[in-house]
Parts: structure tokens; C-alpha cells; sequence
């Protein structure tokens, strides 16, 4: 078993806080270790180290290409321990270890691609109507505080830390109470891959730990990712200091299917876009909008073909679905399927799946329900668990209509052989991801965020860095005479 500690100014220390985390497995509900629930003594050690680290060299004078070393070698680190990261993430959180492998690659690729782009990032000469010279400069924000949920662990870890390391901050990382085991074994090649001491700190804790560092008036940025109502918490408390903020939030994301579709290729991609890492996705395609004229047809093949998703153990190769992450998760989705059963109609699931090795995890069924309305509570809130609610439109119009009644903005996915009408969809969509004829690839390059309720920022690619760059002016004066106003 672990021991607990955390990992502050380049070495793992024990915590100020005697009290710890009980990390589970939940195929089978054991601990598997148990990390430190960091106080606010662990916080302001942590956001110490990583004021220190910012302010002094060798950090603050690194070059871009030295930082997009570190990224390389961090990339090369996560390559070289894919298979146990792979597995440990599939042990830690549950999800299938052919999905935890696609993680970890993505991990590799997101250090990669941010390395790449440290050396990319530079200013403007702005034309100013002056014999002047006016620059805007981009330097990093500072000091960030980080805090990631439980649904893709480490991937979320590298997609905070590595632009951050990229435009020059320093970080202090709290990963989710359910899931510290991949970002603190990759912190043990931290120092391998050259990261100065203090400039990627990772604390264990639960939300006052995380509220500790909203809090921090030495803090200058927080990078969030998670539920909508911790969230509104975030910006809430940041508004006391004026901190930065970029918010990744939750979604009731469309999945829009018309008549004209390939048939087997968007019911495959319904299941596909809700049913992929057990549903707790935030892009996850909840909401299903299926055209009047194939509804029944739709449902009937998406229940049949559910049907034969297995469930098990993420370590089998075999599982398509693993547990879900934790035993509180499955008792707010069970809750949700108890919701459902009073406001639409089920097709498929509903329960707790049990039988066999499943009696031992945290395993839900793959749940469907159908004929349900807009306005139901199971298509208005996140239910983050494989929970489908499959509503009928009459036409085009309807269907952005429905799309569009919605708190929150993530992602969208329309599925038409009808370019013009897919093109109509895309441009009224009020979502921030929307994909033609797919759901759910993701890619480091492209931006990722939502309108509405589901967030603030941007994530990835080249907008994910500027939400760690500040914008400086210079105004360097070309007139050697006084400017002889008085
Ligand atoms: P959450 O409460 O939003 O947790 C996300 C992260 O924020 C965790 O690291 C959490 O710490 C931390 N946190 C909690 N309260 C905080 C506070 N007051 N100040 C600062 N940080 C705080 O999500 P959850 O409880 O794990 O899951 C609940 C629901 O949120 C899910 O059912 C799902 O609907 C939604 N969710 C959405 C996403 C997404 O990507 N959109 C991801 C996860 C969950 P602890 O882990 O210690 O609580
Ligand atoms: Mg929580």
C-alpha cells in the first residue's frame, strides 16, 4: 500500500494533516491506498514552493526551449511507463484498460504538443500612431492552482499541467479525492525529466483542500474541471482576490440523429458517444434526439445492441463497461434511474448490474430510457453515469430547439449525409464542441470548452495556453526630446 504523502518543492513529504483518503478499487471495493487529506498548513506549503519556484531562478529564467525539453521528456516518461500507468489507472478508477491505454497515449501526445508549442508562443508589434515602438508581450500568469476530477485522472492532470509548464507557471495540482494514484506515480519522474523543484506540486485532499487553494491570496489562476455547481463555488470564492479562472464544466450534451443517417452509424454512435468510460463524461451525449420517422426503429436497435455490452473488471480485456468510480457515483446515478422511471419510459437497465464477479463493484447498467420530454430532470441534469434519455423530434427546426433548451453548452453531435443541413445545425448549435457524423474524439490540437452553464476558457491546442499567459504592453519611446507639455 502507498504510503501518504504529498509531493511538495521536488520530494514527497509527509502532510501537516493526520488525516487520510481511503483509495478504492471499485471492481472489487478495495482499499488500495491511502493518501493524505491535505489542511490549509499542506496548502500554503505547497503554494510556497510554487511562489518560490516562479520567482526564482532556475525556473524564472529557463528559455522555451528548455521548458519544451521538459515536456518531451515528460511525453517520453508516460511512453515508457504506459503499461502501468495504464493499469493502475484502470485499477484506481475502473474504466477499461483497452480505454485507460487510449488515456495514457493521449497523455504522451498532450505533454508532446505543448512541448512543441513553448517555442511557438511570442508577441506582437503593434502599428501605435506614435514615433514609438509598442510590444505586446506574453508572459506566464504565476502561480496556479489546479483542481481535476475523477473521470479521466491523469489525462486531465497533463491537460492543466503541461500548458502551464509550456507558458512558464507553476502549479500546485489537487487531483480528485476518488482518483491521486497515476498523477502522484508520475510525479515520481518529475525530477528525471528536469522539472525544478516546486514548479509542479500535487496535493491529496477533498473539496476544503481544493477551497483552501481557491482561496490562497498568493494564488493567481485556478484551472477547474469538474461539476457546475463547484464551479459557481470556484467563482464565487476567486472573486474575492480577483483570481483568473478557467472553468471545464459539466453538459446535457444532443446527440442529434436524422432519418437520412447512416443507420448502423449513428445508433452505434449514440451508444458510442453516452456509453464510453461508463458515461461519466462531460461531453457525454446524454441526450439523445432521434427524428419521428426512425425513432422506434432507433430504439429498439440501440437496446439491442446495449444489451450486449459487457461488464466487468476494466483489467479484462474482454469489458466494454467497467464499475463506476466510486459507490457514492453509483448511488446518485441509481437515483437518478429511480427519477427516470417516474418520467419516461424504460427500455433497457435502470438498476444496479449485479450477478457473478459483478456483486463485488460499483456496476450500473447500462440504462435507456425513452418517449421522454425536455423539461424532465433527466434531461436537464448531468447525470455523469451510463444513463441515456432518447427523445423524438418532428424536423430540423424542432430538433436545434431542443438541442438549444439547455443550461448547459459542452458539446453537440448531429448525424445527417445531408452537408447543407448538417452545416444549418452546426452554425445554430450553442455548444462549444460540435461533431458532424461522430461523438467524442478528442484531440490535443483542437479547442475544448463549453457556452452557457458548462464553463469559461478554454482548453487544448493553442487557446488552452493563453489561459496561462498574461498580455504586457510596452511602450518604448522613439523621441529623444522632452515632450515639452509643461
Ligand atoms: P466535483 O465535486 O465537482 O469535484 C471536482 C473536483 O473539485 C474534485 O477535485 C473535488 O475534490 C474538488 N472540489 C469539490 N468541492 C470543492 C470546493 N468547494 N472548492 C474547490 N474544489 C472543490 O465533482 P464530484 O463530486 O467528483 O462529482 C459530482 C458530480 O459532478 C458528478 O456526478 C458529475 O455530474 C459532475 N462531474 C462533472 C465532471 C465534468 O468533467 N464535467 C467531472 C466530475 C464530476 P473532491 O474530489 O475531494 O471532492
Ligand atoms: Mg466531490
Amino acid at each position: 500500500m502507498n504510503e501518504p504523502r504529498l509531493y511538495i518543492d521536488g520530494r514527497f513529504v509527509d502532510a501537516h494533516s493526520p488525516r487520510t483518503i481511503d483509495v478504492i478499487n471499485p471492481a472489487t471495493q478495495e482499499i488500495i491506498a491511502r493518501v493524505p487529506h491535505a489542511d490549509a498548513t499542506d496548502v500554503n506549503a505547497a503554494v510556497a514552493a510554487a511562489r518560490r519556484a516562479f520567482e526564482t531562478a532556475p525556473w524564472r529564467d529557463t528559455t522555451a526551449q528548455e521548458r519544451g525539453r521538459i515536456l518531451f521528456r515528460l511525453a517520453q516518461v508516460v511512453r515508457d511507463n504506459a503499461a502501468r500507468l495504464a493499469e493502475l489507472e484502470t485499477i484506481n478508477n475502473g474504466k477499461p484498460i483497452v480505454e485507460s491505454e487510449f488515456d495514457i497515449a493521449d497523455v504522451a501526445t498532450c505533454f508532446e504538443y505543448y512541448g512543441g508549442m513553448a517555442t511557438k508562443i511570442h508577441g506582437d508589434v503593434v502599428p501605435v500612431p506614435d514615433n514609438a515602438l509598442s510590444l505586446a508581450l506574453r508572459e506566464p500568469i504565476g502561480v496556479c492552482g489546479q483542481i481535476i476530477p475523477w473521470n479521466y485522472p491523469l489525462l486531465m492532470a497533463a491537460w492543466k499541467i503541461a500548458p502551464a509548464i509550456c507558458a512558464g507557471c507553476t502549479v500546485i495540482l489537487k487531483p480528485a479525492e476518488q482518483t491521486p494514484l497515476t498523477v502522484l506515480e508520475l510525479a515520481r519522474h518529475f525530477e528525471a525529466a528536469g522539472l525544478p523543484p516546486g514548479v509542479v506540486n500535487i496535493i491529496t485532499g477533498l473539496g476544503d483542500t481544493g477551497a483552501a487553494l481557491t482561496a490562497h491570496p498568493d494564488v493567481d489562476k485556478i484551472a477547474f474541471t469538474g461539476s457546475a455547481e463547484v464551479g459557481k463555488i470556484i467563482m464565487r470564492s476567486a472573486a474575492d482576490t480577483l483570481k483568473k479562472i478557467s472553468l471545464e464544466l459539466g453538459g446535457k450534451s444532443p446527440n442529434i440523429l436524422f432519418a437520412d443517417a447512416d443507420f448502423e452509424a449513428s445508433v452505434d454512435g449514440a451508444l458510442f458517444g453516452l456509453f464510453i468510460n461508463q458515461g461519466e463524461v462531460c461531453s457525454a451525449g446524454s441526450r439523445i434526439l432521434v427524428e419521428r420517422s426512425i425513432y422506434k426503429k432507433v430504439v429498439d436497435a440501440m437496446v439491442e445492441k446495449a444489451r450486449g455490452i459487457r461488464l466487468g473488471n476494466g483489467l479484462d480485456r474482454a469489458t466494454k463497461m467497467g464499475p463506476l468510480v466510486s459507490r457514492e457515483q453509483l448511488e446518485r446515478v441509481m437515483a437518478y434511474q429511480t427519477v427516470g422511471k417516474g418520467e419516461a419510459k424504460l427500455a433497457l437497465g435502470g438498476g444496479r448490474a449485479t450477478g457473478g464477479e459483478l456483486d463485488r463493484g460499483l456496476y450500473c447498467e447500462p440504462t435507456i430510457f425513452y418517449d421522454v420530454d425536455n423539461s424532465a430532470r433527466i434531461a436537464r441534469e448531468e447525470i455523469f453515469g451510463p444513463v441515456a434519455a432518447v427523445i423524438p423530434f418532428e424536423d430540423e427546426e424542432d430538433a436545434i430547439r431542443i438541442a438549444n433548451d439547455s443550461d448547459y453548452g459542452l458539446a453537440a453531435a448531429v448525424w445527417t449525409r445531408d452537408i447543407f443541413r448538417a452545416m444549418r445545425t452546426v452554425k445554430r448549435l450553442r455548444a462549444g464542441i460540435v461533431w458532424v457524423n461522430h461523438m467524442q474524439p478528442t484531440f490535443v490540437e483542437a479547442p475544448w470548452g463549453g457556452y452557457k452553464q458548462s464553463g469559461i476558457g478554454r482548453e487544448l491546442g493553442k487557446w488552452g495556453v493563453e489561459e496561462y499567459l498574461h498580455v504586457k504592453q510596452v511602450h518604448i519611446n522613439l523621441n529623444e526630446a522632452p515632450i515639452g507639455w509643461y
